[in-house]
């Protein structure tokens, strides 16, 4: 179809009736939005998540039904044929419930993504209730036909080539300027039909791996925030939305924490060249932030992103005085353990790294012990963990003349534990020891992005 939008809600955007109505408005707004693709309805998959830890007794699991129910039953109270939404919600909590206790068992993470899955699957079915409400025609497609990923559960990988046949088998043929076509964010399946996930936050990445397998001219993402913002206008109330950033400012601000875009989004987008829209669902009206291949400025300073609980950890051996292969040997581990490493400084004798807890659905898994033991069979190893690390993002950062000194002199009063800059024109990042955090961010915001 011809200047196809996938449009994408997150959880506030369907979390009640009247947060389902203005994203309905949305997407009757848009005529080129045909295909919708939701996330649970807000808290939902925090609930699922605790049910799938295997932690919870009898109590706490009727407590959570209970929960899910009453989210749910909130948005049926206004929606026809209630009896058969009621029907269809008290399946997948009957489900839900039998999954939770085989978790006290022993929960492992396909388990937890059969357990989280139910949360887009109830909130998309809802949505197409309301669609019917409100007289315009809708279609509820499962995603798992088409999102094919490989088999890793809680942090699975697309498999690109294999989503674009099915999406050009499967649900390419039912889009048409009738009815529009309501599926899942997050969730997909592996070639035996088994559910995985994403990783937590993986429903804007849905939204661009089937706006790459559609060619879709837009990818719309609509949040509870009017686009995205110098930072965290939650932390900083001074933060303004901007009105557009390239592909590789958007990623690093995703990557370095800035939740309102899932890190990966922007890599189908980029393979594709389909420019990206963030908006308010509540608000469409504000207007929102276009993420494009090029921009029409590009400052030094754009953005701030913060990222809390990292680990910092740091390996010494006198032996590395002018040997090779030492580096080589501690990234091995790394790699075998299967940690991401993210911030890198060295000194003669030692090498400081940071690892990030990561974003599966099944939780931060942390360091593993196993891991610092095998490290600690060739240096001395010491970790530091909960340190925040708040990257600054902007353009050719290490190529102009008093960049440094600005961030330098805005960070002045924080103690700073670990400095990377040098090796991306697009960020200069500090890890900072301890304090507050909230603090430092105001004051970076208030030095670099308030003029
Ligand atoms: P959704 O459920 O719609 O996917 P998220 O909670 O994942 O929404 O992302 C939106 C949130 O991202 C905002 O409420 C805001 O607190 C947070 N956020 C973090 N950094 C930024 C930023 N730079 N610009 C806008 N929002 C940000
Ligand atoms: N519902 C999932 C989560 O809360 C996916 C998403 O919202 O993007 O992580
Ligand atoms: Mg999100």
């Amino acid at each position: 179809m011809e200047n196809l939008d996938i449009a994408k809600f997150g959880g506030t955007s369907v979390g009640n009736f009247e947060a389902m109505t203005s994203s309905y408005k949305v997407v009757v707004g848009n005529k080129n939005s045909r295909v919708v693709v939701i996330s649970a309805c807000a808290g939902v998959t925090n609930l699922l998540v605790e049910l799938a830890s295997g932690k919870c007794d009898e109590a706490k699991i009727n407590q959570i039904i209970d929960k899910l129910r009453d989210i749910h039953e909130q948005i049926i109270i206004h929606l026809e044929n209630q009896h058969e939404l009621r029907n269809y919600i008290e399946g997948h909590l009957k489900d839900i419930k039998e999954q939770a206790f085989k978790a006290n068992e022993g929960t492992n993470d396909q388990l937890t993504d059969t357990i989280v899955s139910h949360g887009e699957l109830m909130s998309s079915y809802l949505f197409v209730a309301l669609f019917k409400h409100y007289g315009t025609d809708a279609q509820w497609f499962d995603v798992r036909t088409v999102m094919r990923t490989d088999s890793k559960f809680s942090c699975a990988k697309p498999v690109c080539d294999e989503i674009k046949v099915l999406a050009h088998d499967k649900l390419l043929p039912l889009i048409n300027d009738k009815t529009i076509i309501i599926t899942q964010g997050f969730i997909g399946s592996n070639t035996l039909g088994e559910t995985t996930t994403l990783g937590r936050g993986g429903s804007d990445y849905s939204a661009a791996l089937l706006g790459e397998a559609l060619d879709a001219s837009t990818i719309s993402i609509w949040t509870d925030v009017a686009g995205v913002f110098t930072t965290d206008p939650r932390i900083v109330k001074t933060a303004r939305p901007i009105a557009e950033l390239t592909y590789i400012e958007a990623a690093e601000m995703a990557n370095f924490g800035a939740k309102v875009l899932h890190p990966s989004t922007m890599v189908p987008a980029v393979r594709k060249n389909i420019p990206i829209f963030v908006g308010s669902s509540k608000e469409p009206e504000k207007g929102g932030t276009w993420v494009r291949p090029e921009t029409k400025t590009q400052p030094n300073f754009r953005a701030l992103a913060l990222r809390k609980n990292q680990t910092l950890i740091v390996l010494s051996s006198p032996v590395m005085v002018g040997a090779t292969g030492f580096l080589a040997n501690v990234f091995a581990v790394f790699a075998k353990y299967n940690h991401s490493v993210d911030l890198v400084s060295t000194s003669e004798i030692s090498i400081a790294v940071t690892i990030d807890g990561g974003t599966t659905t099944s939780g931060a898994h942390g360091v593993s012990e196993a891991m610092l033991n095998e490290l600690a069979q060739f240096c001395h190893v010491k970790v530091e963990t909960d340190l925040p690390l708040i990257a600054i993002i902007g353009n050719r950062m290490s190529e102009n003349a008093g960049v440094i000194t600005k961030a330098f002199d805005s960070i002045n009063s924080f103690s700073v534990r670990m400095i990377c800059y040098g090796a991306s024109k697009h960020n200069l990042c500090f890890l900072l020891k301890d304090g507050d955090t909230t603090e430092a961010l105001n004051a970076l915001h208030k030095q670099l992005l308030e003029d």
